[in-house]
């Protein structure tokens, strides 16, 4: 039973932004239909048939069906290697009919990822995963967010969450998430730490954090009591069981404001690569 004394987060909820987001990415892709004829394209390119890729990948499709996007997907058999990889991403990277390019992560263990992404080609990346986006975003420069870090910034935006001088507490590096979090964080003015497997005495830190991103991969590690008192909690984290990676009951009972995990930061992710998509196609189109 909730206990009513206690203060209870405000939820940040992410699928009516989402929609919202979605929905001015369907008309911008309508728009530019009708002025130039041409239908915004999304390459999906799989490696092997894992059974959560595949979900998300169907997922990512039937998204840009609904916002007028067409997809083209590009299953590749499990075991591919990195030549064949990046002949496949240099292909799509020079076919003017595709206009963002996806490799769903992760490739496989026969692949080496890091070269596979950069096979594609900086103004088609808008899954932001090439070191070209990574550089644009850290610097400010045009280019395209990783999604994920790029969702998570539209949501506290539409929050209004105050970043400038607050201190952000970033849980997990990767490069697809923890890493350019941080870096738009920063972008914004916030003072930014991040934490990792490595470091010591994770809970003094979180302790500290004005605005703490969960971004690692294990259900519930951070708990209410490791919260500053009205701290703003974006859970990232995506774990079998639509668990994330705090610990929902009690981190409610101690924070501002608190995502919801399903429901926050995915429905934003999605949204942000059908935007980026369409963004990417005006660009290329000279319209951008
Ligand atoms: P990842 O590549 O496995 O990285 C996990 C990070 O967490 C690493 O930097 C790791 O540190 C750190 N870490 C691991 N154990 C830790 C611990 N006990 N204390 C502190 N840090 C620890 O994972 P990812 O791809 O970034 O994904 C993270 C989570 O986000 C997953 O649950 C994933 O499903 C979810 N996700 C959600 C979305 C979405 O759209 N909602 C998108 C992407 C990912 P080291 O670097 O030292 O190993």
């Amino acid at each position: 039973m909730t206990d009513r004394s206690r203060p209870s987060a405000r939820l940040m909820d992410g699928t009516a932004p989402a929609r919202r987001l979605t929905e001015a990415t369907a008309a911008a892709a309508a728009d530019l239909r009708l002025r130039t004829g041409v239908t915004p394209c999304l390459a999906t390119v799989l490696v092997g048939e894992d059974p959560a890729s595949v979900t998300y990948v169907r997922m990512k499709r039937a998204r840009c069906e609904q916002a007028g996007i067409r997809s083209r997907h590009v299953p590749l058999p499990a075991g591919t290697g990195t030549s064949r990889l990046v002949d496949v991403l240099g292909e799509l990277s020079a076919d003017p009919a595709v206009h963002g390019i996806l490799l769903q992560h992760p490739a496989g263990p026969d692949v080496d990822e890091r070269a596979a992404f950069e096979a594609i080609a900086p103004a088609k990346d808008v899954d932001g995963v090439t070191t070209h986006s990574f550089a644009a975003m850290s610097f400010g420069l045009p280019g395209f967010a990783s999604c994920t870090p790029g969702g998570i910034m539209r949501l506290l935006d539409e929050y209004q969450v105050e970043l400038a001088g607050r201190h952000a507490v970033v849980v997990g590096r990767s490069a697809i998430l923890g890493k350019p979090a941080g870096m738009l964080l920063l972008g914004r003015d916030a003072t930014v730490t991040y934490c990792h497997s490595r470091t010591a005495d994770l809970p003094s830190i979180l302790r500290e954090a004005d605005v703490l991103l969960a971004a690692v991969g294990r259900p519930e590690l951070i708990r209410g009591e490791d919260l500053k008192p009205g701290a703003v909690v974006i859970d990232a984290g995506y774990n079998p069981g639509n668990v994330g990676d705090v610990h929902f009951a009690s981190a409610r009972e101690r924070a501002a404001l608190i995502t919801p995990v399903p429901g926050g930061v995915g429905p934003m992710t999605i949204a942000v690569l059908l935007a980026q998509t369409v963004e990417a196609a005006e660009r290329q189109l000279g319209l951008g």
